[in-house]
């Protein structure tokens, strides 16, 4: 197989991966995103988003998600609809493998985001796609006219909800506190909606329908009391938030107890990571702001800081005659002196 080589590998298509690419597509450095069967991201799950600036009604998450590919495309960024299989930041040029091909690149984003958090219980795993769902906007029509529950007290859980109550009869919010991580307005919208309650605090011990093959209910457990008791649902959307989708970089880069890559932000580069010429961009290092708008503005930082990292480093892959070569990992540090 040919080993093609690359200036700049993005990895990772949501609001970070694209605007990075649009901006290294701008900046004439012929990126490769590499962005994943399931393209777009977490907002693909999500319905209006209503604090992205620049849209006075709100914008359809996943309309503003392929506005941004587009955009990225336009200034010609190579978009590869498939997951990085295999990847070593142990050597420069880096490696990156996904089905069908390998290739090199001198300096890579890391903007892979966020994946839903499961409730880890065995009767999840076991109901997982027979009523025990993470995304109303893909699996919601499933619940036309059913009682649906949505675990999760934050903003993700007030989202889903209120776009669950368009299509369910009726939507119950389980929350484990009495109090909502969600931010006031979205719980305010949420209950203004009339066939959306809530049950609070409750914690899921299980959830029921093994023997019927779908499900059937959960078993609750009052937090004050400890008392239990079943509530009938059809449907039960885990909103529980979200873990950084990072498994595959962390034997390489430094990250924290949860998996977030650690930044090392130097006078040039605040989304350096560990490796030099390895940025990092949007919910794979943000465990504080993770919005739409914070992701996108990393990403436009991840771009402008490789572009100079190339700049002061050459790339290999914008001079024709250069030679194929290997460094260790020992020897990148000394390239960023
Ligand atoms: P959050 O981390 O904000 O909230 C997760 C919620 O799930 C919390 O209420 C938490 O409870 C609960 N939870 C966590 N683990 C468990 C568990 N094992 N069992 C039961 N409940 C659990 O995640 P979100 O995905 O909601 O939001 C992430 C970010 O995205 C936030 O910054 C949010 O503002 C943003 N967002 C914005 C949207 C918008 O503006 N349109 C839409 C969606 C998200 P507890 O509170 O007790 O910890």
């Amino acid at each position: 197989m040919t080993v093609e080589r690359h200036a700049l590998v993005i990895v990772g298509g949501g609001p970070a991966g694209y605007t990075a690419a649009m901006y290294a597509a701008r900046a004439k450095l012929s990126p490769v995103c590499v962005e994943g069967y399931t393209a777009g991201g977490l907002i693909m799950t999500t319905g209006m988003v209503e604090n992205y600036p620049g849209f006075a009604q709100g914008v359809d998450g996943p309309e503003l998600m392929l506005g941004l590919r587009e955009q990225a495309e336009r200034f010609g960024t190579q978009l590869i609809a498939k997951d990085v299989t295999e990847i070593d930041l142990s050597t420069w040029p880096f490696r990156l493998s996904w089905h069908g091909a390998e290739v090199e690149a001198d300096a890579i984003i890391i903007a892979t985001g966020a994946t839903s958090k499961r409730l880890g219980l065995a009767s999840e795993d076991e109901l997982d796609g027979r009523g025990v769902a993470y995304c109303a906007a893909c699996d919601g029509a499933f619940f036309e006219d059913k009682r649906v529950a949505v675990i999760g007290g934050g903003d993700s859980a007030m989202d889903q909800a209120m776009a669950l109550s368009k299509i369910a009869r009726e939507v119950v919010v389980i929350h484990r506190r009495d109090s909502f991580r969600a931010s006031e307005i979205m719980v305010e919208h949420a209950r203004a909606h009339p066939n959306i309650s809530f049950l609070q605090p409750f914690t899921i011990q299980e959830i029921l329908g093994a023997e019927a093959g779908r499900v059937t209910g959960v078993r609750l457990c009052e937090e004050h009391t400890g008392v239990n008791h079943v509530e009938p649902f059809d449907g039960v959307f885990v909103s529980i938030g979200h873990q950084p989708a990072t498994e595959l970089f962390q034997p390489f880069l430094d990250h924290d107890s949860h998996g977030y890559l650690t930044l090392k932000p130097d006078a040039t580069a605040a989304t350096a990571t560990s490796v030099p010429g390895v940025f990092a961009a949007g919910d794979v290092h943000d465990r504080v702001y993770r919005q739409v708008v914070t992701a996108a503005g990393s990403g436009c930082m991840a771009a402008l800081d490789a572009g100079r990292w190339l700049a002061r480093h050459g790339s290999w892959a914008s001079s024709p005659g250069g030679a194929s070569h290997h460094k260790t990992a020992e020897v990148v540090p000394i390239l960023t002196a």
